[in-house]
């Protein structure tokens, strides 16, 4: 059926690919991608051969209007580099036009980085925020970072290795002693989670930026580390050494 079609596609592993996700692009007229190479990887993988256009939610008016119109008579399927599409990626525009336009929207759900590494840290997940990438300016960090420390649920970052100290840094500073993790290379070969507190995993990470790609957990306020039956007995032990 004509239409725009949202389809999930791996944040690493290429078998997480859905059934639906290939059929979804092996029937389609057009698949809109964010970056050619990337998706090319994926359609070989596949053996998949077909149209692809460049999309991002900075193109053109003219150009959004041109694909928009196409779905009157084709199927057009939105991926992303990896993950969920609109998730921290284009197709928020063009979703939102589709639907003005009267065209069918559908979307074949699969990874997405916040959610898989939701399931893999032990922090809460009654509520969560998705707070995507913080902003790379220190004063618009340090706003976004005080305005979502108020927030009573688990808030959940993207991050890049490079910049994942200084981020570490400013909400140590700003959020205090809250439980974390990181939770990097989700479903590739060197997938790690690592917990801590803030101010540990800041330490760990000040000098050493990990590779690859990173998310950032951090739990709700109030729900400040419970002591670990390890900690109280070495504060018992030393509060002892202290008596008279
Ligand atoms: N649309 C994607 C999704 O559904 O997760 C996210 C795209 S966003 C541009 C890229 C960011 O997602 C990375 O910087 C990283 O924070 C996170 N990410 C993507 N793949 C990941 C993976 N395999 N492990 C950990 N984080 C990942």
């Amino acid at each position: 059926l004509p239409g725009l079609y949202i389809v999930a596609t791996p944040i690493g592993n290429l078998q997480d690919v859905s059934a639906r996700a290939e059929s979804t692009l092996r029937h389609a007229d057009i698949i809109a991608v964010e970056d050619s190479r990337v998706t090319a990887k994926l359609l070989n993988h596949l053996g998949i051969k077909k149209q692809i256009i460049a999309y991002h939610d900075h193109v053109s008016e003219k150009a959004r209007a041109d694909l928009i119109a196409r779905m009157g008579d084709q199927a057009v399927a939105l991926v992303s580099d990896a993950g969920t599409p609109l998730i921290s990626d284009p197709g928020f525009k063009l979703v939102r036009e589709a639907r003005t336009a009267g065209h069918l929207v559908t979307t074949i759900p699969g990874p997405c980085a916040a959610v898989a590494a939701l399931t893999l840290v032990g922090l809460p997940t009654d509520r969560f925020l998705f707070a995507g990438f913080l902003p790379s300016k220190t004063k618009a960090r340090t706003e976004t970072i005080a305005e979502l420390g108020a927030v009573r649920a688990t808030l959940v970052f993207y991050e890049s290795g490079p910049r994942l100290g200084k981020s570490l840094h400013a909400l140590a500073e700003t959020l205090g002693e809250r439980e974390a993790a990181i939770a990097r290379e989700i479903s590739k070969k060197f997938e790690e989670t690592v917990t801590g507190t803030l101010s540990e995993l800041a330490a760990r990470y000040a000098d050493s930026p990990p590779k690859g790609e990173i998310v950032i957990i951090v739990s709700p306020p109030g729900s400040a580390c419970a002591a670990s039956p390890v900690d109280i007995d070495a504060a018992l032990a030393e509060a002892l050494t202290r008596l008279p």
